[in-house]
């Protein structure tokens, strides 16, 4: 069995099979395996170069919690499944600079009784949602009339259309579609707005009292460590010792009657790979120049795609602090066009303040792609210093190291319409797709988030096992 593309789609793929007894090989271009939730080290320090966390799964996706547990990152016990608190991100999480101060946490503290309102009304939309069926994986969330309106239009409009007007929720909400899609609320659809709520921890409003029973009323802590979700990759690739191969670009799949052939360029020339079935793990966009043959489904997916920059900054001690709440694990500038930066030592159990770097992330319009590739790394590093002198003026002086990653189709935009393509369109004929390709990417579910990159590559390989 032959895996392209060593993310965590395609990880999760051969990881399952490999376990299975089933003889597998991956084939990576990139110089180590993780696609866009790979780790790195700067200046001897662990960070992210692309994901920082996973929120804790609910049991809607069983074989991820499942996966937690063998890595040692949750246990079942009487209570049910509980991540251990490792690697739970350590409190204090995150704060917002607004107004030339830190506050803690970042939906902005409702100031008055109509702004309260406005924000129990969202409470009460995402209640709804829920109990309407929004989980993760999307595939197995139902897809009704609800859901194909709110995938009609814009979370914008949709916001608008419910009254919903407070800036500050607003900015929280545009912030929130940034933060996961890569596009703001004028972009992503209502479904996906309400999606990154209903489908995990719910929208609380800060300061009501929490009912017991309402899973809202208290967000569990994220995952997360030093690199990121690098550890889940390393979890992921532990198994499959020999049997990722990395610097292979494969540029040709052909599908035949009786097998797959992958054309690849290898660390030493060309090289041939076949193979009787086959796991597309990459991006769709990609999938579509690599096969030849009948696949008119993957021929008509159009999904647009977010750039993203990411840039890791050592510095040699911790910034001074502004006035207000504490540094925290994310630290996001409500005026930035940045989606703010994480401390990639929160983490570490050492109390002492001492080098540390902070991962700062960066999704930019599609329009400056082409922008984000062209300019210079130190154009680029100056840009992001630009961004954060307002906030942090002692930067300058602190900065020894600036690691720039440069993803320019990071991740599917769930626009309008996306939804019901993975519902019923080309998505979802791509994911039910038989013969001896099968597809496993994020893509399937017309956005990208861990949990549902997993479950393409653990349903991939299960199709494949019968
Ligand atoms: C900057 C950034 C931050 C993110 N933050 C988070 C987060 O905090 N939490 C979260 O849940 N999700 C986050 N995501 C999304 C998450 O990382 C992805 O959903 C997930 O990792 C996608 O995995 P995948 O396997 O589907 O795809 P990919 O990561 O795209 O993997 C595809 C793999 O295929 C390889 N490949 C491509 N073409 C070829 C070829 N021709 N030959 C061989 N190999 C090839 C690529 O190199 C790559 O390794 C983030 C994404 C980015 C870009």
């Amino acid at each position: 069995m032959l895996v392209v593309g060593a993310g965590v789609a395609g990880l999760t793929a051969a990881r399952q099979m490999r376990r299975r007894g089933i003889d597998v090989a991956v084939l990576e271009w990139d110089l180590q395996a993780g696609g866009n939730a790979q780790g790195g080290v700067v200046q001897g320090q662990p960070c992210p170069l692309g994901a920082h966390y996973l929120p804790q799964p609910g049991s809607s996706l069983p074989e991820l919690q499942d996966l937690l547990i063998e890595l040692g990152a949750a246990e079942r016990g009487l209570g049910g499944w509980q991540a251990r608190e490792a690697w739970q991100v350590h409190a204090p999480a995150e704060r917002l600079y607004d107004q030339g101060a830190w506050h803690a946490g970042l939906l902005p503290i409702p100031g008055d009784s109509k702004t309260r309102a406005e924000y129990r009304l969202f409470a009460a939309q995402v209640r709804e949602a829920m109990r309407q069926g929004f989980v993760l994986p999307t595939h197995r969330a139902p897809f009704q009339a609800m859901h194909a309106s709110l995938d009609a239009t814009t979370f914008s409009v949709w916001l608008s259309a419910q009254s919903l007007l407070d800036p500050g929720l607003r900015w929280y909400l545009d912030y929130c579609c940034r933060d996961d899609y890569g596009a703001g609320a004028d972009e992503v659809s209502a479904w996906a707005g309400l999606q990154y709520f209903a489908s995990r921890h719910g929208f609380h409003v800060p300061g009501d009292p929490g009912d017991d029973d309402d899973p809202q009323a208290s967000q569990p802590p994220v995952l997360t460590a030093p690199d990121g979700n690098a550890w889940l990759v390393r979890g992921l690739s532990a198994p499959l010792a020999g049997a990722i191969h990395l610097q292979r670009l494969v540029w040709r799949v052909d599908e035949e009657r009786h097998g797959v052939i992958a054309q690849v360029l290898g660390p030493d020339g060309a090289e041939t790979w076949h193979a009787r079935h086959l796991v597309m793990a990459v991006p769709l966009f990609v999938a579509q120049r690599l096969l030849r043959g009948p696949h008119a489904a993957l021929k008509s997916v159009q999904l647009a795609r977010a750039p993203w920059l990411v840039a890791n900054l050592a510095l040699s001690a911790p910034l001074s602090n502004r006035l207000g709440a504490p540094p925290a694990w994310d630290n996001v500038m409500r005026d930035s066009p940045t989606l703010g930066y994480v401390n990639a030592r929160h983490q570490t159990l050492d109390p002492r303040p001492g080098p540390q770097v902070l991962t700062l992330y960066w999704a930019l319009p599609a329009a400056e792609r082409a922008r984000l590739l062209q300019d210079s790394a130190r154009t680029w590093a100056q840009r992001v210093i630009d961004t954060l002198r307002p906030t942090h003026p002692d930067l300058p002086e602190h900065l020894q190291a600036v690691r720039l990653t440069r993803w320019g189709h990071a991740m599917a935009v769930p626009r309008p319409g996306v939804r019901r393509e993975v519902a019923q369109g080309a998505l979802a004929a791509l994911r039910q797709s038989g013969g001896r390709v099968r597809f496993a990417h994020a893509d399937l579910a017309g956005y990208s988030v861990f949990e549902e990159a997993f479950y393409a590559g653990w349903q991939a390989a299960e199709a494949l096992i019968g």
